[in-house]
């Protein structure tokens, strides 16, 4: 396993080869350490690395890393979350790129410290596959506008996982897709929905995702490991 520093610069090469093909500014994608599958010591090494953004997909795998950790990195929850795990990583995590019902909405405003606002990516299923969490397409404006009563909740942007391609050029119409939603949700100048942002591309298809605007980039295997 090479080191995360090596491939961070790799990675970083790639990411602004994208924005330039998409005639992008430079520096305009946040990449997101994607923890979940390593130590805590390997954690570390991100951050040594410069990685300061870190998801994880576990309330588990959070805590244990938070607590092993420089206070300045910025956690990102990028997994399913059950309701009543809601008061173990309320607190902890930064950003939330997995916002999909109403009773996460509701426990997560009862579970916020008084004051707090947290920034969330509400999830869509593009794709349909049953496999996949996430709103249908047709039901995410309503859902987003029914937000509104939420006080500690801004919904910053919209995420997706793409299916499993071989071909990552094969992902690029469902992360057209979503920007298309974007774009739409955009519109409505929803006070608690700025909406302005996508949480999209993995390890095999984010300079796919980067061309088709993504603001951030979750990597997991091709940054910090296993692999
Ligand atoms: C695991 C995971 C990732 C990172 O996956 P890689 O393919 O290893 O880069 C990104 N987003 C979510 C939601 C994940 O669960």
């Amino acid at each position: 396993m090479s080191s995360v520093s090596k491939r961070y610069s790799d990675i970083h090469s790639r990411i602004e080869a994208a924005l330039h093909r998409a005639g992008r500014p430079p520096g305009s994608v946040g990449v997101i350490g994607v923890t979940k599958y390593v130590t805590k010591e390997r954690a570390k090494e991100a951050v040594e690395a410069g990685i300061t953004h870190l998801g994880e997909n576990r309330p588990d795998g959070l805590l244990e890393k938070e607590e092993a950790l420089a206070s300045s990195v910025v956690w990102h929850y990028i997994g399913q979350l059950q309701s009543r795990k809601v008061k173990e990583v309320a607190g902890v995590m930064d950003m939330l790129h997995a916002l999909d019902r109403h009773s996460l909405a509701k426990e997560l405003e009862k579970r916020l410290p008084d004051g707090d606002t947290l920034d969330c990516f509400v999830q869509v299923n593009v794709s349909g596959e049953a496999s996949k969490s996430g709103l249908a397409p047709e039901e995410v404006e309503d859902f987003i506008r029914s937000l509104g009563s939420y006080e500690k909740l801004r919904i910053r942007g919209l995420m997706t996982m793409a299916p499993a391609v071989q071909n990552p050029e094969d992902a690029r119409p469902f992360f057209r897709e979503l920007r298309k939603i974007r774009d739409d949700v955009k519109s409505l100048n929803l006070s608690h929905a700025p909406c302005t942002e996508l949480s999209m591309g993995m390890s095999n298809d984010f300079e796919v995702a980067v061309e088709e605007g993504a603001a951030w980039v979750r990597l997991g295997s091709s940054l910090v490991g296993p692999t």
